[in-house]
């Protein structure tokens, strides 16, 4: 399957720190480190995939002219029959995507790793807010399924917005290892790095104490059944993140999301 990566170097629409935007250059480098290699577990080398990158999307708009301009962008790549891996970025991007999506993939079921929920109504009054792309999706009908998982900040609004949009919260005080995540219908994959643990994964602007794993994600994208047809890697913020590790574990989800999809 032909996969396309795409960076969107956009923070506006982040509620506390800025910095998010000089992640897709920063996950760049870090997946070409000599540290490391190319090969994916699953023994597919990422270099032979049939992967174009597609560089960064201009940022030089914002407000809603950004909005469809990610929009418009992610779905010319998806017209040419191609998978779009994007590279945030704050979360904002993520309800253009599947604006983009959605009208590609009717049935779409997204599978979003994050240590917030995302579903604020809006969030000091931004209804574009990085904490907010979820409620957008869900109000406007773009996805049949909403499944979160490592949540650790749930209120009282947000607990409300997942009874009216009937979202499936796996928060992260219930998370079992053996839990299957079973999806029926193409998946969108979303991963807030924040959903991580700050021990695995420091260099994100909202650090939340007691996620996942670095092995817990990978094994969720990889044994987590559904067709994932399209992902993004969203909130790395490399100016928090002096040892490079966090650009590591984001550049492995890279790789591993990108096997995966061209497994099936
Ligand atoms: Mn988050
Ligand atoms: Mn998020």
């Amino acid at each position: 399957m032909k996969i396309s990566l795409l960076g969107i170097p956009w923070d506006e629409n982040s509620s506390h720190l800025r910095g998010a935007a000089a992640a897709p250059a920063a996950i760049r480098r870090a997946l070409n480190v000599p540290s490391s290699n190319l090969s994916c577990e699953n023994g597919l080398e990422f270099s032979a995939l049939d992967l174009r990158d597609g560089g960064d999307l201009p940022a030089t708009l914002s407000g809603q002219a950004m909005f469809e301009e990610i929009e418009q962008a992610v779905g010319a790549e998806l017209d040419q029959q191609r998978r779009v891996i994007s590279l945030g970025g704050d979360h904002a991007i993520t309800y253009p995507i599947l604006r983009a999506y959605a009208r590609r993939y009717p049935d779409l079921s997204i599978l979003h790793i994050d240590a917030h929920s995302d579903l604020y109504d809006n969030f000091e009054g931004n209804r574009l807010s990085h904490a907010s792309p979820f409620a957008r999706i869900m109000e406007e009908g773009l996805v049949k399924r909403l499944v979160q998982v490592g949540i650790r900040t749930m209120t009282g609004h947000l607990r409300e917005q997942v009874e009216r949009f009937g979202v499936e919260v796996f928060e992260m005080r219930d998370w079992r290892d053996d839990q299957h995540l079973d999806f029926d219908s193409p998946v969108y994959l979303s991963v807030d790095l924040d959903g991580l643990d700050p021990a695995f994964a420091p260099g994100v602007s909202h650090p939340e104490p007691g996620g996942l794993s670095t092995r817990q994600a990978l094994s969720l994208i990889q044994q987590s059944n559904g067709t994932i047809v399209g992902a993004d890697i969203v909130e790395y913020n490399p100016s928090l993140d002096p040892t490079g590790i966090t650009g590591m574990v984001a550049a492995k989800l890279l790789k591993e999301i990108a096997a995966r999809m061209s497994d099936a």
